[in-house]
């Protein structure tokens, strides 16, 4: 009995956390020299900004993200599932672009050195760039 009582508490205690996760964003932290920025889950970010020699961003799941910001020198974006997000940025240098079932994004830009592109499930897309580099 006294175990499942445990069991419990841990059970509740791991879902109030998932609840209020954070990133490092919204928890006011330092992100210079940052090259990799998770925001895995997180409810309250809306905006990313642009963080110098930031290589790779991870926004899945983020229902109130409405737009990231040009981030030069960025190569790899992985935002899915971010019903709020309007448009993808411009970045030359991005390589990998998975931004599976954002049903605000409109357009995929034309970045001619892109690799990877997953747009699946993005409804209001229309049209998607000739972009030769692509596998
Ligand atoms: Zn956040």
């Amino acid at each position: 009995m006294l175990k499942y009582t445990y069991i419990k508490y841990i059970h509740v205690l791991l879902s109030s956390i998932k609840f209020y996760i954070m990133c490092i964003l919204c928890e006011d932290r330092k992100t210079s020299g940052l090259q990799l920025l998770n925001c895995y889950n997180c409810s309250f970010i809306t905006s990313i900004p642009l963080i110098e020699g930031l290589r790779e961003l991870y926004c899945f799941d983020c229902p109130a993200i409405l737009n990231i910001q040009m981030i030069p020198g960025l190569h790899e974006l992985y935002c899915c599932n971010c019903p709020s997000i309007m448009s993808i940025p411009h970045i030359k240098e991005l390589k990998i672009l998975v931004c599976y079932n954002c049903p605000s994004i409109t357009y995929i830009p034309l970045i001619p050195g892109l690799h990877e592109l997953n747009c699946s499930y993005c409804p209001s897309i229309t049209k998607i760039p000739l972009i030769p580099t692509l596998h």
